[in-house]
């Protein structure tokens, strides 16, 4: 499972107990609570196969992004804390493995893709996490959209209809970014 650190007292509040953030998980609706916070939502609920509803802005949760501080991830001074961070990174993987059968429209792809790109570059781009097989992957994607934007070749060339030859500039580069939202995703809900 991995972890994406975030900055240590960025002063985020849990919208759940109202306090300062604690190991934190970010909902692919963009929403940051304690992950046990949110945990304990899905503890009540009364089918746990159903995905719960954010508590903030009421969508579906799919995925409960890991977000715990560079400082809570190190840490190793004591037992307890050691072994409540491992239970919950467990408890948040069981969570998107369960739920990974959702089945995602391009639209709602493309609404998510803020939140799901976040992670994806902070996990390509730093030490850790993925595996570097994944992050190749991830960097040739985005190479992909890259090129099609730089090279000449244009189905609508931009040269004859101005504005409306971006349009498909524009969703290159979309359909390329969901198919990264699509390879990250499938990468956090892969089972162990
Ligand atoms: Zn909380
Ligand atoms: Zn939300």
């Amino acid at each position: 499972m991995m972890v994406r650190t975030r900055s240590n007292n960025d002063g985020r509040e849990c919208p759940i107990c109202m306090d300062a953030v604690r190991f934190g998980a970010e909902t692919n609706c963009g929403h940051l609570y304690c992950s046990a916070c949110i945990l304990q939502v899905w503890d009540q609920n009364v089918n746990t196969v159903t995905c719960i509803s954010c508590p903030c802005c009421r969508q579906e949760v799919t995925l409960l992004l890991c977000c715990f501080t560079a400082a809570e991830s190190s840490d190793s001074r004591s037992a307890e804390v050691l072994n409540e961070r491992e239970h919950l990174k467990d408890r948040l993987q069981r969570y998107n493995t369960l739920h990974s059968n959702v089945k995602y429209s391009y639209l709602r792809h493309m609404k998510e893709l803020p939140t799901i790109l976040r992670h994806a570059w902070a996990e390509t781009f730093t030490w850790g996490g993925l595996t570097w097989l994944f992050k190749l992957r991830i960097v040739l994607m985005m190479l992909a959209g890259l090129l099609y934007l730089l090279v000449p070749f244009d189905l609508i060339p931009e040269a004859f209809l101005g504005v409306i030859g971006l349009v498909d500039d524009v969703m290159v580069i979309c359909f390329f970014l969901v198919q990264v939202s699509v390879l990250f995703r499938s990468h956090v809900t892969a089972e162990g």
